[in-house]
């Protein structure tokens, strides 16, 4: 899970590293009073998670409350780069002497975590890297030893940054460590007119497969931005992803859907006919599960025809098709697209007698891949039309 800004530095400020929390709204007519609170002179910043927000308006300086308001109004609703501003973060102007930039990575080729800092910060890292590429350090960290006082010392002699910055790099690793982040990203990590030093702004990864470990990251999650579709699929367990396209896909087994978005886009070339989602619904694959898959699925306005693609294993094939059959029961009227069911392996034959025998209307059985793909992307190409 990618953090906001404003969740970034609220774990900053849990692990001690120097920021400012400032404040978070939704609505400009709130700009006023937080602005006067915070000491008038803000910055007031969108809040979405993707960088570059100052390049594209997403950042801007406010001298008075009213100004905050204004500028609250123009940033919020904006687009950037394809997220809606949803919420704007004010904090205290500050008072910027140099910027500088910081990270801890998974350097996975190396299996190792990886360092990367640089004095010239404040532009995006990649730019710097092609222009000035002698201006970053990366210095390698031994997952055994982590960051300890030599490290942190080695890392700060090599970015060039003041003695001081040594304890801001073993806070900010503690975090990355703590709170199980494959990424923890200062940009910029700014010294201020005294001396100090300050993140100004942050960008965390949290490795969701650590989430059992911290309850409270769970607070962390953006509904407002979320896909409906994603989010209905997320609290019922599914294991879902919405793409832009009009086949809907249930498989089970993550490469079996893979491949079965494979087929279906190559199917449903000549149509200009794309899969509508991934949906991995697993070996277990109850009549419930499938229900709340289709469920989903249907509810999806792009979705003209479904593909459920099945390799019966642990759960054979006669089990998923009486939970196909049973869950086109359970949604009644809500079931309205064309089903291509293929189905293959454990219990084959037993799986395509039962739904021969339910003979629903919606319901048509193709025993290849390949021509299943091709009939769920021509009845998508039908009801286009
Ligand atoms: P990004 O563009 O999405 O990376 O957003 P940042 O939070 O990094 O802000 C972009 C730039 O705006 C920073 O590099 C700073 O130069 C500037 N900036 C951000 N906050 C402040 C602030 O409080 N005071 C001043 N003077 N500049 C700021
Ligand atoms: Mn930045």
């Amino acid at each position: 899970m990618d953090l906001m800004e404003y969740q970034a530095k609220e774990l900053f400020a849990r692990h001690g590293v120097p920021v400012t929390l400032g404040r978070v709204i939704e609505d400009p007519a709130d700009a006023a009073d937080a602005a006067a609170e915070l000491g008038g002179r803000v910055v007031v910043k969108a809040q979405v998670k993707t960088g570059g927000r100052g390049k594209a308006g997403g950042v801007k300086l406010a001298a008075t409350p009213d100004e905050a308001v204004a500028k609250a109004g123009e940033i919020l609703g904006m687009d950037i780069k394809g997220h809606t501003v949803h919420r704007v973060l004010l904090a205290p102007a500050a008072d910027i002497a140099d910027e500088y930039y910081f990270s801890f990575l998974v350097d996975r080729a190396n299996r190792e975590y990886l360092c990367i800092a640089s004095t010239e910060g404040g532009v995006e890292i990649e730019e710097v890297a092609h222009t000035n590429p002698d201006a970053i350090a990366k210095v390698s960290i031994d997952p055994a030893t982590g960051v300890d006082d030599a490290k942190a010392a080695e890392i700060v002699a090599a970015a060039g940054f003041p003695v001081g910055a040594q304890d801001v790099v073993r806070k900010l690793w503690d975090l990355f460590v703590a709170e199980d982040a494959s990424l923890v990203e200062v940009n910029p990590l700014v010294k201020l007119g005294d001396g100090s030093l300050e993140a100004l702004d942050g960008k965390v990864t949290l490795d969701d497969n650590a989430a059992y470990r911290h309850a409270d990251h769970a607070g962390f999650e953006d509904h407002a931005s979320a896909d409906p579709l994603e989010a209905a699929a997320l609290e019922k367990g599914l294991n879902y992803v919405k793409l832009d396209g009009s086949v809907g896909i249930i498989g089970n087994g993550a490469g079996l859907v893979m491949s079965t978005l494979d087929v279906v886009a190559y199917a449903g070339e000549q149509y200009g006919v794309k899969p509508a989602n991934f949906l991995d619904i697993g070996g277990g694959a109850s009549a419930e599960v499938m229900a709340n898959g289709l469920g989903i699925i249907l509810s999806d306005k792009q979705v003209r025809s479904v593909f459920v693609n099945v390799f019966g294993g642990i759960t054979a094939c006669d089990a998923v098709s009486n939970g196909i059959v049973q869950a086109l029961e359970l949604l009644g009227d809500q079931a309205d697209k064309p089903l291509v069911v293929r189905l293959d392996g454990n219990n084959v034959d037993q799986g395509r007698k039962i739904l021969a025998k339910a003979n629903h209307p919606l319901v048509t059985v193709v025993d290849t891949m390949d021509g299943a793909a091709a009939r769920a992307a021509e009845l998508a190409a039908e009801k286009g039309l």
